[in-house]
C-alpha cells in the first residue's frame, strides 16, 4: 500500500484565498483584521516563523505589526505593551512567539494578552473552552490538522485516534479536539510504557514529539492515517533537511494517509492564524 499523500499546502492556498474577499469586506467597513507578533530575543527559528506569519498577513490583506525586544527585556515592557494593544480597536489578535527567555514567566505573559484577541488559544478561557466542547480561539496547529482531516474527508467519530505528545501548543488541545470530533483518544508522552502497543491501535495517529523519524513502520497499523507535525532540523553531516517525526518513507508503504513534512501541518499552521485573526475581526465587526 502507498499511502495518499494529505497536501496541507495546497489545502492551505485554498483557503488563503478564500479568506480575501472576508478581509476585504471588513476593510471595507473600518474593522481591517490586524495582528501584532510580539518576538523576544534572536532565536533563529523563532525569527523564520515569525517573518512567515507576518509576510502570510500581508499577502491575505491583513494588517500586522511585528515588536521585536532583546532577549534581556524586562518582562514588565513586554506587558505594558500587551495592556496598549489590548486596548487598541484596530488590533483583532495578539501573538506572543514562543518560547520566551527563562527571566519570563510565560503562562503570566500568556494571560496578559486579552482572551478575545488570544489567537493562538493559549489563554486559559480559551483552553477552558475547547475542553468544555464549546471553542472560540483553537490553537492553530491542531486546528490546522483537524481542518486538514476534514477537507481530506476522514472520519474521527467512532475512530481510535492516538496522540504522541502532551504539550500545551499541540498534544493536549489535539487530544481535546479529536474527542469533540467523537475519537477514543488515547494521549502518550515520553513517560508512556511500550509506546508501540498504543500506537498500533491506531487508527488516527498524530506525532507531535519533536524527534527525527521517531515513527517508524512497526509503529503503524496497516490503513492507519497519520499526521506527522513534528519540524526537526536534520544535522549538517545529514544533509541538513527538515524532517518530521514520522519516518516518512517507511510509513508511506503502511498508511492509508500521510502528511509530508514540509507541506502537511505547517502551511496549514499559519492559515489557522489568519482565519483566527480575520474571526476575530469579524466578532469586532458585529459587536
Ligand atoms: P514539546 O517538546 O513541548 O513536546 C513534545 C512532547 O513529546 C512531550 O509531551 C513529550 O512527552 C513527548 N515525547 C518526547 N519524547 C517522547 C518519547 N520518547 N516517547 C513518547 N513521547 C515523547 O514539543 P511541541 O511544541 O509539542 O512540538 C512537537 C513537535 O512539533 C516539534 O517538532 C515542533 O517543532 C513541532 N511543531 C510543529 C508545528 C507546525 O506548525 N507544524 C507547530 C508547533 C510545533
Amino acid at each position: 500500500m502507498t499511502a495518499q499523500i494529505l497536501d496541507g499546502k495546497a489545502l492551505a492556498d485554498e483557503l488563503r484565498a478564500s479568506f480575501k474577499a472576508r478581509v476585504a469586506a471588513l476593510t471595507q467597513k473600518g474593522h481591517r483584521p490586524g495582528l501584532v507578533v510580539i518576538l523576544v530575543g534572536e532565536d533563529p527559528a523563532s525569527q523564520v516563523y515569525v517573518r512567515n506569519k507576518v509576510s502570510a498577513c500581508e499577502a491575505a490583506g491583513l494588517y500586522s505589526e511585528k515588536i521585536v525586544y532583546p532577549a534581556d527585556v524586562a518582562p514588565a515592557v513586554v506587558l505594558q505593551k500587551i495592556a496598549e494593544l489590548n486596548a487598541a480597536p484596530n488590533i483583532h489578535g495578539i501573538l506572543v512567539q514562543l518560547p520566551l527567555p527563562p527571566h519570563f514567566d510565560e503562562k503570566a505573559v500568556l494571560e496578559a494578552i486579552s482572551a478575545a484577541k488570544d489567537v493562538d488559544g493559549f489563554h486559559a478561557e480559551n483552553v477552558g473552552a475547547l475542553a468544555q466542547g464549546n471553542p472560540r480561539f483553537i490553537p492553530c496547529t491542531p486546528y490546522g490538522v483537524v481542518k486538514l482531516l476534514e477537507k481530506s474527508g476522514i472520519e474521527l467519530a467512532g475512530k481510535e485516534a492516538v496522540v504522541i505528545g502532551r504539550s500545551n501548543i499541540v498534544g493536549k488541545p489535539m487530544a481535546l479536539l479529536l474527542l469533540n470530533a467523537g475519537a477514543t483518544v488515547t494521549v502518550c508522552h515520553s513517560r508512556t510504557r511500550d509506546l508501540a502497543f498504543h500506537t498500533r491501535r491506531a487508527d488516527v495517529l498524530v506525532a507531535a514529539i519533536g524527534k527525527p523519524r521517531f515513527v517508524t513502520a512497526e509503529m503503524v497499523k496497516p490503513g492507519a492515517v497519520v499526521i506527522d507535525v513534528g519540524i526537526n532540523r536534520l544535522p549538517p553531516e545529514a544533509g541538513g533537511k527538515l524532517c518530521g517525526d514520522v519516518d516518512f518513507e517507511g510509513v508511506k508503504e503502511v498508511a492509508r494517509a500521510l502528511t509530508p513534512v514540509p507541506g502537511g501541518v505547517g502551511p496549514m499552521t499559519i492559515t489557522m492564524l489568519l482565519a483566527n485573526t480575520i474571526e476575530a475581526a469579524e466578532r469586532e465587526a458585529g459587536r
